[in-house]
């Protein structure tokens, strides 16, 4: 029945004239563009898909914005909708990237242009571009700032005279590796952190340095709480303290700084210094306060007009730019990618990088 319901929707598009080839010459004309994100559990996924919407639509464009709620076949069904529909072109931000390979060669078939939208696409030819963020870059940032909080380098890791030889204790904390991200963040933090872990300036008390070990299934902050539970327990009951973890995305830190409040550390000397990514308000507040030392802020409002740039010039055959064209292999090609630049942000530089920019409020921030 399901497969009854997509063809009559679909031969409605085509009476409707919704999969013909001419409506996105210039303005869009109200072509269907398909927006297929990976939940609303996480903020920056919503503000992702409203602002990629907005950026359409202002072109003349309908959109159909999904969200799967971290469900596989969700997602798979909701883009097999979208090309039933007749959307001339795709972006899409996976939960697996590993896991629409078959969806993405229907699209193929039906010659829609296909956006990585964040995350890349694996394992399939089926792929036409990726916006994203330098996510190595973004590894290398999130060591950075541990390694500032800790007094060893500045922020653009540039090693400080006269730093503490420690030695630090630090635990680390990783991705969903069904997320192509979760190894570029990971190993872009540990090329920075090695050469400390080698020389003895930083402990990793529990020996877990792979990113197995490290890894966060969906990036669930529950799960990384209960996992920096049983690290403290395991590692941290003789007295020791655990001086900094290293976290990739700031709803993992807020699941750390749990596990912490609950094993008794307090805010002063022994509070460990943390890192993230997103600038997720919660977590801006935390900086703040000083719950968490930094996060990565990546500026999902240009990234959504990247991708739908991309889009819309696929679309109509025109030029798409982008600005690395190797970096992202995904097992079967290397993706024509663009890639945005993400920036540290402590206390001193909320104001400047996110209330300034218009990301945050004063009052949503101080709140
Ligand atoms: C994104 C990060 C985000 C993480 C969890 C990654 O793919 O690049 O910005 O923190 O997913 O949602």
């Amino acid at each position: 029945s399901l497969v009854a319901a997509g063809a009559m929707v679909a031969s409605l598009a085509a009476c409707s004239g919704g999969s013909g080839g001419d409506s996105g010459s210039g303005e869009g004309g109200g072509a269907l563009i398909g927006v297929a994100m990976p939940t609303k559990s996480s903020e920056r996924w919503i503000a992702d898909g409203d602002a990629v919407k907005k950026a359409l639509e202002d072109q003349g464009y309908k959109v159909d914005l999904q969200y799967a709620e971290d469900d596989i076949p969700t997602q798979v069904s909701q883009i097999e909708n979208m090309i039933t529909k007749g959307a001339e072109a795709l972006i899409v931000a996976s939960i697996d990237g590993t896991t629409l390979t078959n969806i993405l060669a229907d699209a193929a078939d039906a010659e829609i242009p296909v956006i990585a939208y964040d995350r890349l696409l694996m394992d399939t030819e089926n792929v036409d571009y990726y916006a994203t963020f330098d996510n190595e870059l973004v590894g290398n940032q999130q060591a950075w700032s541990l390694l500032n909080g800790l007094g060893l380098v500045e922020l653009d890791g540039t090693p400080i005279e006269g730093a503490p030889a420690g030695p630090f204790n630090i635990e680390l904390f990783a991705g969903s590796l069904d997320d192509n991200n979760a190894f570029f963040f990971f190993n872009g933090a540990m090329d920075v952190l090695q050469p400390f872990i080698d020389e003895g300036t930083l402990v990793v008390k529990s020996n877990q340095t792979s990113i197995e070990q490290a890894a966060t299934l969906r990036w669930d902050g529950e799960t990384a709480q209960s996992r920096m539970e049983d690290l403290l327990t395991a590692n941290y009951s003789d007295g020791t303290t655990v001086n900094a973890v290293l976290s990739p995305y700031d709803g993992i830190s807020r699941g750390i700084i749990g596990a912490l409040q609950d094993a008794g550390y307090s805010l002063g000397d022994e509070w460990p210094i943390i890192s993230g990514q997103d600038a997720e308000i919660d977590s801006v507040k935390a900086i703040n306060s000083g719950e968490q030392y930094a996060t990565i802020f990546k500026d999902t409002r240009e990234l959504a007009k990247k991708a739908a740039d991309m889009a819309v010039a696929a679309l109509n055959g025109d030029t798409v730019e982008t600005n690395d064209d190797s970096t992202y292999n995904n097992n079967v090609k290397d993706v024509p990618s663009y890639l945005l630049e993400p920036v540290i942000v402590v206390k001193d530089n909320i104001q400047s990088a996110l209330i300034d920019t218009g990301y945050w409020t004063e009052a949503e921030v101080n709140g």
